[in-house]
């Protein structure tokens, strides 16, 4: 059983002070206003940012439209407080596991509240059980005639390839991760070399249709304040994936607008600066929120190192 399965551990966890200063490694505190002071902070940097109201698995109707409605709220903020972020959500945070066509209701409530703002809404990527409807829902509103909307690519699936494939054709925003559940190896790779390979792999095809695109189309260009991301965004802490990404970048001769990196609050700020230094625009996955508990867990499961941090907020008095 996984960590973020165990009752007692997350009853400890976020009910003391020790989880709550574990997660504020990774989660920019409780509330809207401290997640857009971070975001603040982070823009006067170079760097920009998009923004996750923590919540997943969302029991009931009145729970999605709730979290519709925070998310709704997030985009006035954002663009009271004139930052550079756009947001991303979860579909079963709004309504995916209660029934797909209220889902839609609430993501069309979400995406013509961006438009207004001329914001972009990401469709974080969840486990495998998520991934046809996810995609479906996304294909679903591009035939409503929606495009400030991304979605999100996981290089440890299977079938990833095809999917990026189809993707890539509508001219998609893609974020290209590795991804963050425990997925069965009658679908995802097991070996985190393969996932790698399928990383670097991915990789190319999304930085050669993008060469594709700037050959007939020319240069995108900064058209909204750093709230709608390029084609691409190329999101891993792992530098070999991002060196990667970036010799085959300056190999298509792609400009540097055009090519994104993404890093998650907490994680690897040396590697955001030496990005933005370069010239490349970097932004930044903030999670916020009173239910940071699953998120956390995902952190932790990815480096045993971060389980010692944990430890030693225990023991810190
Ligand atoms: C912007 C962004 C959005 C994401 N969105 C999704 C999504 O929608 N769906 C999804 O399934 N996954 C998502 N992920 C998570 C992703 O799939 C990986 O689980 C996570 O990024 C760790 O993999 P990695 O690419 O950094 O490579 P790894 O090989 O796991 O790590 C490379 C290096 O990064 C550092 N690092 C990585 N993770 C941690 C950590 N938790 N704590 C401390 N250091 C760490 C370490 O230095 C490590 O050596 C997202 C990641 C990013 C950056």
């Amino acid at each position: 059983m996984g960590l973020s399965k165990v009752g007692w551990v997350q009853r400890i966890l976020t009910r003391s002070k020790m989880g709550r200063r574990t997660a504020s490694r990774f989660v920019a505190g409780e509330t809207p206003e401290s997640a857009i002071r971070v975001i603040g902070e982070l823009n006067s940097q170079g760097i920009l940012a998009t923004l996750d109201h923590l919540g997943e698995d969302t029991a009931t109707r009145a729970d999605a439209e709730k979290a519709a409605g925070d998310i709704l709220l997030i985009l006035d903020l954002i663009d009271k407080a004139g930052v550079k972020s756009n947001v991303s959500i979860k579909l079963s945070q709004i309504g995916l596991l209660q029934d797909e066509a209220f889902c839609i209701d609430q993501l069309k409530r979400i995406l013509d509240k961006a438009r207004l703002y001329n914001n972009f809404i990401r469709l974080d990527m969840e486990d495998s059980s998520l991934t046809d409807r996810t995609l479906n829902v996304y294909w679903e509103m591009r035939k409503h005639g929606y495009d400030n909307l991304g979605v999100v690519i996981q290089a440890y699936l299977f079938r990833s390839e095809a999917d990026l494939c189809e993707l890539v054709e509508d001219q998609a925003r893609v974020r290209l991760c590795k991804g963050a559940y425990k997925e069965p190896p009658q679908i995802a790779f097991p070996k985190k070399q393969d996932v790698d390979a399928n990383y670097d792999h991915l990789t190319e095809i999304l930085l050669e249709r993008v060469a594709q695109e700037v050959r007939e189309k020319g240069e995108r260009g900064d058209i909204d304040g750093g709230k709608f991301p390029p084609m691409p965004a190329i999101a891993t802490h792992d530098p070999l994936r991002q060196q990667h990404a970036l010799e085959v970048a300056e190999r298509l001769g792609l400009p540097k607008s055009e090519v994104e990196f993404q890093m998650l609050y907490g994680i690897r700020r040396d590697l955001q600066e030496n990005l933005v230094a370069k010239g490349y625009p970097v932004r930044v996955y903030i999670p916020y929120g009173t239910q940071w508990y699953p998120y956390l867990m995902r952190r932790l499961g990815e480096r045993p190192a971060n389980v010692w941090f944990i430890l030693s907020n225990f023991f810190r008095r």
